[in-house]
């Protein structure tokens, strides 16, 4: 049972690609981003400042935070649809940016993902997290691209906005997670890079299916 790991930029289809790639193989999928997500959404509802680390480390250390069935969970609220909202979208960047908030996370992924037969996406999955993974993968896109997934799963959701304002949310967001100290988005060392522009979800699964299957998995 393999570990697998896929990091990349946002919009990428990190997540989806991740999902469909560990039904395939029967592993267990582990979405870290939705981690920092319900952490920013905690944070929010209790009033907690982004850039205020040690409130933010104090929420971390009592948070009910669980994986059920591959939905995220605060306590017994189902969180998935909600940690998604451009409210936690334009903070979760700056909450995920501390060096305590990352530390616990981490360590919490790393106990989730012991067992191997996993596929982690995130930001840091193949150079934090696990750095021995059997098989990387670093998922990118052009920004147009990646704005316009995006959009499309927000329109889906009811929300209107404009794809303009979406490019420049994710730039930004972007910048901060390539910029910050601890757990920066970079290339895994013997990843395998995988530009999504003008792929089919089916045809980055496959791709990725066939490398994994070439170690074993
Ligand atoms: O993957 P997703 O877009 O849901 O992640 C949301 C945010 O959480 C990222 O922009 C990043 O700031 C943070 N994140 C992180 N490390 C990870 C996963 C996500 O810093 N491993």
């Amino acid at each position: 049972m393999l570990r697998i790991t896929i990091d990349g930029p946002a919009g990428a289809g990190k997540s989806t690609v991740a999902r469909e790639l560990a039904q395939l193989l029967g592993y267990t999928y582990l979405d870290t981003g939705a981690m920092y997500r319900a952490l920013a959404l905690s944070a929010l509802r209790e009033g907690i400042e982004p850039d205020d680390e040690p409130s933010l480390a104090a929420l971390l250390a009592r948070l009910d935070l669980r994986f059920e069935r591959g939905r995220i969970r605060l306590g017994d609220e189902d969180v998935v649809d909600e940690i998604r909202a451009p409210a936690v979208d334009r903070i979760v960047s700056v909450v995920a940016a501390h060096p305590r908030v990352r530390e616990a996370l981490v360590a919490r992924q790393r106990a989730l993902a012991q067992d191997g037969g996993v596929v982690v996406d995130g930001r840091d999955a193949g150079t934090v997290v696990l750095p021995q993974a059997e098989c990387k993968f670093f998922l990118t896109a052009s920004l147009d691209a990646r704005a316009d997934r995006r959009h499309r799963e927000l329109l889906s959701q009811g929300l209107r906005v404009s794809i303009d304002a979406v490019r420049q949310e994710m730039s930004e967001r972007d910048a901060m997670d390539e910029m910050r100290a601890v757990g920066a988005l970079r290339v895994p060392e013997g990843a395998l890079v995988v530009d999504t522009t003008g792929l089919s979800v089916a045809e980055v699964v496959h791709r990725l299916a066939e490398a994994c299957r070439g170690r074993g998995a």
